[in-house]
Parts: structure tokens; sequence; C-alpha cells
């Protein structure tokens, strides 16, 4: 069984009123599609839960409150910022309201293309508007509870007298740099002294106040407030990575919290490997990222989704030089749907579809051939060249997209084989004239072939029987073909190339 169906039986039987999936993501930099992991998987949960007849909702929440604690690369100017709740950063670009709106606003509308719309809310907002109040109230009266919980899990463990309550220091602005001191009712003494980040030394402004958690001028640590968050979204089901439910990790604090302090069980988790980008950990440090808009740059969203819905619990690689295997992939699985098989694989299929499924049957490497052939890409000379090559019964809308994303792909990641500048007449007919007599002859009657529609199987198998019956090896004439057309030794598939031409260009290129 997929495993969203398990999940969505799961989720079901619990009996909640509806079944509410929470994502978040902390945004310290771009972020990127290791981010958007758990929003996807979570849209995949929605869409299984629903398919079952019972109501859900998918939730994600900007984890903005949350101290700066490292510069992303390119953003060094930021630095001074070090310590600050991230929604208090003004956007490095100046566009948007602040920080966290520059680099979530673009995120959650290029998730759209995925099919991706969740309920949108600051983790900020929500403290703010005293949302979590009610929380916070009963996690510092039972911190005792509380701090004993958290120390199953810690090395070092926290003193008695700790509170779980930062507060935002009201004379400096900082979230990293205080401590809290003492409780009184609802206010929190605190202290403004300085601490170390990932990315630095946060000073502290010696500052001695009280923060009111009415005004939610702070947040709860993140294990806590993890199971508060869950309480007060009644939360069903969460996904995310394997490192928060490792031994120690904090699912297993939160799940604790919310069960001893709130009385509700933890949701049903869905646990994911990481991704990797081209064999590295995923980084915005070091600059190794991908955003979900760069991927809808170089391939259809349904094959990003196909990818993150396969097995969680194997570490897959998104390799950019290595597209067109993802896509076959997908379109194995749409060969499968439609030949209503009935399989777990056209089940993944149909969960990954943005809209109504729509076969395509064309190929992505042949796409990324088709849009060298065509660069100003008109659509209709897309089409007659696919149906000349021998596909037919796709969707034409389906088969412009792809050709221009795969188009986008192969002049950024496309190996050195695939990638090509088809030569003018007058620049192929000098190559042409270098030819021998034997290889001349061959590339007049492969033109002559070119006369009725064809697969490039079919006329693969022409070329090598011309090179035959005029006693030329094959790799020859192989060769003759990629220096007159695209003036290299190698090229994508030369029958295929030959197709996706315009046949009086072939003719006259080898005159
Ligand atoms: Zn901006
Ligand atoms: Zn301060």
């Amino acid at each position: 069984m997929h495993w969203s169906t398990t999940t969505a039986e799961e989720c079901v039987s619990r009996g909640d009123k509806k079944v509410v999936i929470e994502t978040g993501t902390s945004i310290s930099g771009i972020p990127h599609l290791g981010n958007a992991s758990d929003i996807i998987r979570g849209e995949c949960v929605r869409k299984a839960v629903e398919r079952s007849g019972y109501p859900a909702e998918l939730v994600w929440v900007a984890d903005d409150s949350d101290p700066f604690r490292s510069v992303p690369k390119g953003m060094e100017s930021l630095k001074e910022y070090l310590g600050y709740p991230v929604k208090d950063i003004p956007d490095p670009d100046g566009c948007h309201d602040n920080f966290v709106e520059h680099f979530a606003k673009p995120f959650l509308e290029s998730l759209k293309s995925f099919g991706v719309k969740p309920k949108v809310y600051s983790g900020t907002e929500i403290y703010r508007s005293g949302q979590l109040l009610e929380e916070i109230r009963i996690v510092i009266e039972r911190r005792a509870e509380i701090i004993s919980i958290l120390n199953e899990f810690r090395d070092t463990p926290l003193d008695a007298d700790w509170i779980p309550w930062t507060p935002i220091c009201e004379k400096c602005g900082k979230i990293s740099s205080t401590r809290a001191t003492a409780v009184d009712g609802d206010k929190v003494s605190y202290v403004c002294e300085g601490a170390e980040v990932k990315g630095g030394e946060v000073a502290g402004c010696g500052h001695q106040g009280v923060s009111d958690i009415k005004d939610g001028m702070g947040k709860m640590p993140w294990r806590v407030e993890w199971a508060s968050r869950w309480n007060h979204f009644k939360v069903t089901c969460e996904p995310f990575g394997k490192d928060h439910a490792s031994a120690g990790g904090s699912y297993w604090t939160s799940k604790k919290i919310i069960e001893n302090i709130f009385g509700r069980d933890a949701p049903v988790p869905v646990i994911y490997e990481f991704l990797t980008l081209n064999g590295e950990k995923i980084s915005s440090s070091k600059g190794n990222v991908i955003t979900p808009a760069g991927w809808l740059e170089i391939a259809e969203p349904e094959v990003l989704n196909y990818f993150m819905y396969k097995k969680l619990n194997k570490q897959r690689d998104i390799d950019l030089s290595r597209i067109p295997p993802m896509a076959d992939e997908y379109d194995q699985a749409e060969a499968q749907y439609f030949s209503s098989a009935g399989s777990d694989e056209s089940l993944q299929y149909l969960l990954s579809q943005v809209g109504e499924p729509k076969k395509l049957n064309v190929p992505y490497t042949f796409c990324a051939v088709l849009a060298q052939v065509v660069p100003e890409l008109d659509d209709s000379v897309i089409v007659e060249r696919a149906n000349f090559s021998g596909y037919c019964d796709f969707d034409a809308e389906r088969l412009v997209e792809r050709v221009r994303v795969a188009g986008n792909w192969v002049r950024q990641y496309g190996p050195e084989q695939l990638t090509f500048t088809l030569n003018t007449v007058d620049g192929a007919r000098k190559e042409f004239s270098k030819l021998t007599d034997v290889e001349k002859k061959c590339l007049r009657e492969l033109s002559k072939q070119l006369d009725k529609p064809q697969t490039a199987e079919e006329f693969h198998k022409t070329i090598y029987n011309t090179a035959r019956a005029n006693d030329l090896k094959p790799p020859q004439l192989f060769k003759a073909i990629y220096t007159t057309l695209i003036g290299k030794e190698k090229g994508p598939k030369a029958a295929a190339l030959l197709l996706t031409l315009d046949r009086n260009h072939v003719r006259e290129c080898f005159k």
C-alpha cells in the first residue's frame, strides 16, 4: 500500500472532527526544496484523506519568531541582525515588509503551482495575537513537569528554576540574548545578557525587564512550542525529517509534553529521509540549493510531486544533471495509470496531479532536443515535429510546456552529448563537402527516407541499414550526420535529431 493510504487511515481512525496536517518552515534564508519536503508530503496526506471522504486541512506555519542564528550566503549585510527574531529583520532587497515576507511570499506562491495551498500562519502572529496564551500559561505553571520531560532527553539537564519562555528584549529587540529569571503570574522577569549563536556572538544590552506573556513578545523553546501548537491547532498529522524522530529527537519530547501536559494524542508522524542536491547536503549557507520556483523552470511540478511521494524511508538525491530519468519514471507511472493497471505507482501518479491527469507520452530527452531545434518554440511546429517523430495521442499543452522546461534544463544542466547548436545551411554544406563520397551518398539516401512520419527506433534501423548497404561502418555514418548538422562528432540520438528537423533544411544541408 502507498504510505499515504496507511497514514490517511491512521489519521481518520483518530476520529478528529477534521484531519489537520501541520507543516512549518523556519525562514532563515531562501526556502528550498528541502524545506518544501514536509509541505509537499503534507499535501499528499491531505489528498489521501480527502479521497477517503473525510475532511482534511493543510496548515503551514512560518517559524518566524525564531532567532536569526546564521547569515545566509550573499546576505552578509544582515550580520548585525544576528539574535533578532527573523520577523523583525528588514527585507535585504527592500521589496517586502520584512525579511520573512521576502522569502515566504515567493515560496508559497511557487508552491501553488505544485497544487499546495495551505492555510498560512505566522508563528510570530500566533504569539502576538494571544492565540497561544492558554498554552503558555499552562506550560509556565507546570514547568517543573516540563523540565523533567525535557531533561529525559538532554545531556546537560536544565536547572530547576528554568522558565520555558524566552522574552524579546524590549530595549534592544533581540531574542537570543535574553534569559528569563523569575515568574509572577503572567509577568516574566528577564535579563538581556548576550549569547552565542551559530553565526557568532550576540551581545546583550544589559537591560533588566518584564515580559507580559499576554503581549506574546517572545517565544517558547522549540520542543515546548511544537507541542503547544499541536494542541492549539488540534493537529492530527505532522510530516518531518528524520532528525526530529531520532533517539532523543524533538518529536519524542513534544509527544510526551502534549500527552502529559495537554492530554491530547501526539500527531501521526510522517517521517522522511533527507533529500540531497547533486550528492551534497542542501545548504543555503553553502549556496547548494534549488527552490520550488527553480524546479518549475526545469521540469513539471507533477514530476517533483511524484518523486517526493516515493517511499519516505530512503535518502534521495536530486541530481540536476539527471532530470530526464526522473521524468522517465514519472512517465512510466503515467503509462500505467492510463493502461488502468491500478498499481501503487498509478495511485502515486494520480496523487501527484495538480489538475486533471493528461497524457503526454513524449520523453523528456526528446523534448530537450526539440527545444534546441525549434528555439522560437512555436507551438504548432512543436506538435507537428512530435507527430512526425511518431508521437501521437498526447496533450498538446503539456508537450509545449515540457519542451519549454526541458529547453531550460538542457541549456543550464544538460550533458555535453545532448547540447548542441544547429548549423546553418551554409555551415552544414561546408562540413558536408569534407565528407567522403560514400558518406555523402548515405546522407542523401537518408534525407529521402525522411518523407514519412516514423518513430526514432524505426529510423535508427534505417540509418544502420543504409550504412551497411553502402559498406560504411555505422559509427562513421553517425559521425557524418553530427558533423554536418551540429558541427560536433557526437550528439543526441541521431534518429531522433533528424526526425525533429525541418525536412527541407536536411535536404538543403545534404546537397
Ligand atoms: Zn523583498
Ligand atoms: Zn537587550
